[in-house]
């Protein structure tokens, strides 16, 4: 992809930032109901013949890899309850042994699957963890148990996956204390992430709390020094507690857009294409493969999905504010 520049909504020029990552969603189901992705009366399901099929979404991997991905996420709803997870890693390991493969779950299921997906390719992996307090935790997630998430996570460490990254969505009210999760990573090697909550269903203010208002709450801990981030960690500013064997990371996705750095495509579980969270126009890949689209026609299809990312440079932030689709939920886009 050749390099060249696009005018901001603001009229300035910036250098075309190189999209080279992309996120497949490859289930909307999820064994947890946690409060900020999902409305409590829940959400439902899509037919399986509506989800993209794990050789369909190896055709679009190989042909975004042609079009210049470099990293791969596998997201859902849950991706360790679809069935046979660690064979979908290892198709897409053997695309290229280049491309970085990396998994977003719950932790739930790590504690079976953690070492069969190493085996099959995975390099690293997010774990989604809002609190360290077993009550908290399980009020969150309605339905989920901290002892297994915690040993889905300690498993994931002994099968070699690295980093093992922490998500913490800080809610206003339930776990918006982020000290016990400051103190983990002055004990262990584990990166945290603080991620602002984005309203999806519920009225804007309930919930959200802003990078600036943890990273503040964090400073009985000690000052953070800015690190730099590493390739492939993701849109978050990363600092350390002195002495901490761990970093901490904060994704503002509300108080500090960073649509115009933003290097990612998304592939949904029923296969639409966007190139943005809050697209609406997703491109039906589905069906495109279905009525017999070859890995040639699936490359052009993503080159001019590139060039429209390109050519909207951080418009699609206006919808963020406001136009969010009714019943668009995390769930279904994959984060
Ligand atoms: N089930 C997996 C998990 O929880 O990690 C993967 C899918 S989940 C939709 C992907 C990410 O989206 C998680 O880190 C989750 O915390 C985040 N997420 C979901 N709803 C969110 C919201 N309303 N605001 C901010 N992040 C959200
Ligand atoms: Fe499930 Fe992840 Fe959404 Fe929680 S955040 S309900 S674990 S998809």
């Amino acid at each position: 992809m050749a390099e060249s520049a696009t005018p901001t909504e603001e009229g300035a020029v910036e250098p075309e930032r190189k999209i080279d990552y992309l996120r497949i969603s490859v289930t909307d189901r999820c064994n947890l109901r946690c409060v900020y992705c999902m409305p409590s009366t829940g959400v439902t399901s899509m037919p399986h013949e509506e989800i993209l099929t794990y050789e369909e979404i190896e055709l679009f991997a190989r042909a975004s890899r042609l079009a210049g991905i470099k990293r791969i996420r596998i997201t859902g709803g849950e991706p360790l309850v679809r069935k046979g997870a660690p064979d979908l890693v290892r198709m897409l390991a053997s695309i290229d042994p280049e491309l970085k493969l990396s998994l977003t779950t719950n932790g739930v299921l790590l504690e079976r699957y953690a070492a069969e997906l190493k085996d099959a390719g995975l390099r690293r992996v997010n774990v989604s963890l809002d609190s360290l307090d077993r009550e908290t935790y399980a009020g969150i997630t309605r339905v989920g148990k901290l002892e297994d998430a915690l040993t889905g996570i300690e498993r994931a460490v002994e099968a070699g996956l690295e980093p093992v990254k922490i998500n913490v969505v800080v809610l206003k009210g339930l776990n918006d204390d982020p000290l016990g999760f400051g103190r983990l990573t002055l004990e262990l090697p584990v990166h945290v992430r603080f991620i602002e909550y984005m309203p999806y269903f519920d009225e804007p203010g309930r919930w959200y709390v802003s990078s600036a208002e943890t990273r503040a709450r964090l400073a009985g801990l000690g000052e953070l020094e800015e690190v730099e981030s590493p390739e492939g960690w993701g849109p978050a500013d990363y600092f350390r507690l002195p002495g901490a064997a761990g970093a901490i990371g904060f994704i503002s996705p509300v108080s500090c857009h960073f649509c115009s750095s933003c290097n990612r495509l998304r592939l949904t579980a029923d296969g639409k294409m966007r190139t943005c969270l809050f697209d609406l126009n997703g491109r039906d890949i589905k069906s495109e493969i279905r009525s017999g689209a070859g890995i040639e026609r699936l490359h052009e299809i993503i080159e001019g999905e590139l060039a429209r990312k390109h050519e909207e440079g951080d418009r699609n932030r206006i919808l963020a504010a406001g136009q969010v689709r009714a019943g668009d939920h995390m769930s279904r886009i994959g984060g």
